[in-house]
């Protein structure tokens, strides 16, 4: 049996984590925590960190704790300048048209703003879609039942043949829990034992090494 559907992350596992665009980010959301919840910038820091932790992402430690309208946060995020970070990146195309299997993008961040950045680094047409924290039901990786919802959405009937490749540690771990495939995808080796790889450009020599290392069960009607 071989790996039957892949889903990537977005920020972070296809452009290089350490990369302006999600400093940027980051950036937009802490000024965002600032003026809605008029706290201080460390405090604003303190409180995306605590969220993501506790939550997943800011959005639903915000959606959670305070009702907010996720659109009103999205639209604010996303105006960061995607194209003035991300260029087209023939190798990333090239390591992605190597694997046969569809491709899926699996993000935490809205559809328009995915798209941005797909376009901005020429690889938008190498995947079948975009299932983003919309399609999750605004419910973030690395919830159970953001998995459940993105093989659902991909037409998944065997879980176990299916792999996420992901830049964060607890999602790796929240889809082998899961029970799908995982890897971490970062330049530095993480602290926990979870499959790792530190560039995209591995993916397809360990997928064809870590097959046999997890079990094929997990099958959904
Ligand atoms: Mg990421």
């Amino acid at each position: 049996m071989t790996w039957k559907v892949l889903f990537f992350d977005l920020d972070g596992t296809l452009y290089h984590p350490e990369q302006g665009l999600w400093q940027a980010i980051g950036e937009r959301i802490e000024a965002f925590l600032q003026q809605l919840l008029r706290i201080p910038p460390a405090q604003a820091r303190a409180l995306r960190y605590a969220y993501a932790q506790r939550y997943g992402t800011t959005l639903r430690g915000l959606q959670e704790e305070h009702g907010i309208d996720p659109w009103d946060y999205l639209s604010y995020i996303s105006q960061v300048p995607v194209e003035r970070y991300l260029k087209p990146d023939p190798q990333l195309r090239q390591i992605l048209e190597s694997l046969p299997q569809p491709k899926w993008i699996l993000t935490n961040a809205d559809a328009s703003y995915a798209r941005r950045v797909l376009r901005a680094l020429s690889v938008e047409d190498l995947f079948e879609g975009i299932l983003d924290i919309e399609t999750l039901e605004w419910v973030p990786k690395p919830h159970q039942r953001a998995f459940q919802r993105a093989w659902q959405a991909a037409g998944v009937t065997q879980p176990a043949t299916t792999l996420l490749v992901d830049d964060l540690v607890r999602n790796v771990q929240g889809a082998l829990e899961a029970g799908m495939g995982a890897v971490l995808v970062h330049p530095h080796p993480p602290q926990t034992d979870v499959p790792w790889i530190p560039h995209l450009g591995e993916l397809p020599r360990w997928m064809t090494n870590a097959r046999t290392s997890f079990p094929e069960t997990g099958v959904i009607s």
